[in-house]
């Protein structure tokens, strides 16, 4: 696994940013932009990396979502506008997204429908149980197409703790070759 680290520049005012628009492939396959995104690229504190935020232990999962919410407000960021996607992360990004959706809808439909089929019985009936369990899971489920879709997998990209640069996940050669003759 290889790592570039894209220096970005402190800026006078504002939060940091670092301006693709000139970047003619995509990071991943280094392929021609069809799509411009614009982003933010993060820094997220791993568990127990800062000594003033807890790191519950692995069997606590409630805990460990405390954790990651206060490891979240910690997080820094760096905008990126106008980061190059090609047509075949273009087309992963919808894949995902569309699934998303599915998993997500069909969860809310069958909690919706628990709800209405509850109030026309107008008792507590067992079976109802189903259907309850089965949506939840489905909207908790659709956290993962959502993760793989998201502009931060799809791009592999990430900043340092201080933003002071973006860090690319195994960049396509071509990436490289562009953002050095661009940088030049
Ligand atoms: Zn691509």
């Amino acid at each position: 696994m290889t790592e570039l680290k894209v220096p970005v520049a402190v800026p006078a005012e504002g939060p940091p940013r670092l301006d693709a628009t000139q970047l003619p492939v995509c990071s991943r396959h280094g392929a021609p932009a069809a799509r411009r995104v614009d982003l933010a690229a993060k820094w997220l504190p791993a568990p127990g990396e800062l000594p003033d935020l807890p790191a519950s232990p692995r069997w606590m999962p409630l805990a460990r979502m405390g954790d990651l919410a206060g490891r979240m407000g910690a997080a820094t960021y760096v905008q990126l506008a106008g980061w190059p996607l090609c047509a075949d992360c273009a087309r992963t990004r919808r894949r995902w997204s569309a699934l998303t959706r599915a998993v997500l809808g069909l969860g809310v439909v069958l909690l919706l429908a628990v709800v209405v089929l509850r109030l026309a019985l107008g008792e507590p009936v067992g079976w109802l149980m189903a259907p309850l369990l089965g949506g939840a899971a489905l909207v908790l489920l659709s956290v993962l197409p959502f993760s793989r879709g998201s502009l931060a997998t799809l791009t592999g990209t990430t900043c340092t703790r201080d933003t002071s640069a973006v860090l690319v996940q195994d960049p396509h050669p071509a990436f490289v070759a562009a953002l050095q003759g661009d940088l030049r």
